[in-house]
């Protein structure tokens, strides 16, 4: 089976500072995979190289067979990658629902997103669907900025840091959303710093230092120890 997005050898650079130095990965089809790493790992970098945002110096992503590597941002999201970005960046002169709206102009043809099917998804965006999107919580926003991606009808979803700042029983309500935009067929890339959450939503994790990927494997057959020495590097 050909990959959905096949990443190859990607290297990138803000000026002389080398963030990516040569990573691989792939997802399939309805996959859900998960980046961890510390601060500054490149898990950040390694989004935006995907969505078209930072400088791609060499290597390859491939979407569906097509080489998609330098394309611009809005190109990437109307082929259908679409991001949900640190620290949610909703329109705050804008409400809920037009908040969701703007993740529409990007749809490409009909999908299974629609703003109903969001509103399923998590339903206290329809109950404020007329507040303006920054009165809202932090993890109500959040679910505005998953849900404005949607709206885009995503092939490959890629989330950054959805539980950054965000309580422990939000951050599950957050991620039980998950199962559902798995089954509508969207495959996920997941950023985490929360380990434990990225095992439990992820079918394969990468562990990314220093720009490099250090260990990838399924959550079952990554010990706590080889996770550790990848996060952290070996002393
Ligand atoms: P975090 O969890 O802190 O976001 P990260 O794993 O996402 O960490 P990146 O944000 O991708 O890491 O950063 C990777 C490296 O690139 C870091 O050393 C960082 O300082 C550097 N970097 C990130 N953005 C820029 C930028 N705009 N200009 C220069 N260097 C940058």
């Amino acid at each position: 089976m050909t990959a959905l997005l096949s990443i190859a050898g990607l290297t990138a650079h803000y000026g002389d500072f080398q963030a990516l130095f040569g990573v691989d990965l792939t997802l399939d089809q309805g996959q859900t995979i998960a980046i961890i790493g510390a601060n500054g790992a490149g898990k950040t970098t390694l989004m935006r190289a995907i969505t078209g945002v930072a400088r791609v110096t060499a290597g390859t992503v491939t979407l569906d067979g097509e080489d998609i590597t330098r394309h611009p941002a809005p190109d990437i999201l109307t082929r259908g990658i679409a991001m949900v970005p640190e620290g949610r960046r909703l329109f705050p002169s804008l409400t809920v629902e037009e908040n969701l709206m703007i993740g529409a102009h990007a749809r490409t043809g009909n999908g299974f997103w629609t703003l109903d099917r969001v509103q399923a998804l998590f339903p206290i965006l329809k109950d404020r669907r007329h507040n303006p999107g920054t009165a809202l919580s932090g993890g109500q926003q959040q679910m505005v900025a998953i849900g404005r991606a949607l709206m885009s009808n995503p092939r490959v979803l890629l989330c950054d840091e959805l539980s950054l700042g965000l309580a422990p029983v939000v951050i599950k309500e957050i991620y039980a959303a998950f199962p559902q935009i798995k089954d509508s067929g969207t495959s996920i890339i997941v950023v985490e710093q929360d380990i434990g959450q990225a095992l439990r939503v992820a079918d394969h994790v990468h562990c990314m230092m220093e720009g490099r990927i250090t260990l990838s494997g399924r959550p079952a057959d990554l010990s706590r120890d080889a996770i550790h020495d990848a996060y952290f590097g070996v002393s």
